[in-house]
């Protein structure tokens, strides 16, 4: 069977993780300060924060952003759960924006007539690991005064401009879940160039404590702390993250060159001065092909190719997001787009026979 994820752990994170064992710090300690310091220099970021998950780390870089109850925050329908649930669980309301057809990523047009006198911040989202529209983001942040939070979760080692993903805006958040493009087990990870939102992250993900004083709390607070083996599996990943994008773009760039001209294919695009990390390769299955986007699935998988549907339902539809009171309609492209996209195994353990058969698979569907 040709999987569409495979962690990827190897004797480094396995000596990492007996060390600290072996060491008797095994709680947050020594090892996650230095995969902070790491993880920092990789972004290209002045601060990072370890957190339990990429969830968490959305949650505390909301916090720490300045985003609480009564405020909104802008993002797109077209994500993750974790996206939107992480401004609910800040007290704060999403406004959702429709995403771009081609890129998927939040539609920076739309943005500035769903700004509200209670909008506090943007929360756009690198969908599949392609940057969003930076430069346009950062410019009506700046105009309308608002926080800029990239949920890079899929994104890390990804550039726009050059610039590395994390070194944008107020703060980036990054997942370390096992099917990431770098993985700790469970794990996240905030940036962020803000003195104040640094501070303010580590303080919300300890119990809202003091730093300086012990048992003294400032504020409200969770624990969303990381552990040190986790810290010890993410230092030896970050070594390896050059070599798994390369991989990963490398899978990539020989399915958009196999799948040139089928009718009802959409191959993914990469916009200009963007660079793309594929944590997924995601067609779109349009009228266009002889089956529907549910049946490839289903025929590919009898063939032993597991693909993967990233995401089946836009978020505005699930009853959490309900008080908002959208409707079917509202988000017509992410709507669309939910019933076309598939994502074919891109991860670095795809050998090139595997790439083969997924291509030849579809090329015979493409034929029926
Ligand atoms: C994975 C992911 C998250 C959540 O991260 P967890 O580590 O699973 O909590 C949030 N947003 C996006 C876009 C993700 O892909």
């Amino acid at each position: 069977m040709i999987k569409i994820v495979q962690p990827i752990i190897e004797a480094e994170e396995v000596d990492g993780v007996i060390a600290v064992l072996k060491s008797g710090i095994i709680a947050q300690g020594p090892v996650t300060k230095e995969f902070e310091e790491n993880f920092a220099k990789q972004c290209g970021s002045k601060f990072a924060v370890a957190t339990s998950n990429g969830t968490t780390a959305l949650h505390a870089a909301l916090y720490a952003a300045g985003v609480s109850a009564g405020d909104s925050v802008i993002t797109t329908p077209f994500t993750f759960v974790a996206t939107a649930n992480a401004i609910l669980m800040q007290g704060a309301k999403p406004i959702f924006v429709d995403v771009d057809e081609e890129t998927f990523c939040i539609n920076t047009k739309l943005i500035n007539k769903a700004i509200r006198e209670d909008t506090k911040a943007l929360l756009p989202v690198d969908l599949y690991g392609q940057p969003s529209e930076v430069q346009e983001l950062e410019s009506i942040a700046k105009k309308h005064s608002l926080k800029l939070i990239f949920d890079a979760c899929q994104a890390i080692g990804a550039t726009y401009n050059d610039r590395p993903v994390g070194s944008f805006g107020d703060a980036s958040c990054f997942s370390l879940y096992a099917t990431k493009n770098i993985t700790t087990g469970e794990g996240g990870m905030i940036t962020t160039n803000s003195e104040k939102i640094f501070e303010l992250a580590k303080q919300f993900r300890h119990h809202g404590q003091s730093e300086s004083q012990r048992y003294e709390y400032l504020d409200l607070g969770y624990n969303y702390r990381t552990t040190d083996f986790a810290s010890a599996i993410g230092n030896a990943q970050l070594k390896k993250l050059e070599r798994f994008t390369k991989a990963r773009q490398e899978n990539a760039a020989y399915y958009t060159k196999s799948f040139n001209n089928i009718p009802g294919l959409i191959t993914p695009r990469v916009a200009p001065n963007r660079t793309h990390v594929f944590h997924q390769y995601t067609l779109r299955i349009t009228e266009d092909f002889p089956i529907d986007r549910d049946q490839f699935v289903e025929r590919l998988k009898a063939k032993e190719i597991m693909v993967g549907v990233y995401y089946p339902k836009p978020l505005h539809l699930f009853p959490q997001f309900k008080s908002l009171g959208h409707r079917e309609g509202d988000f017509p492209v992410a709507e669309k787009l939910c019933k076309e996209v598939v994502s074919l195994p891109v991860h670095p353990l795809l050998s090139e026979t595997d790439r083969q058969k997924v291509v030849e698979e579809i090329i015979k569907l493409s034929k029926e």
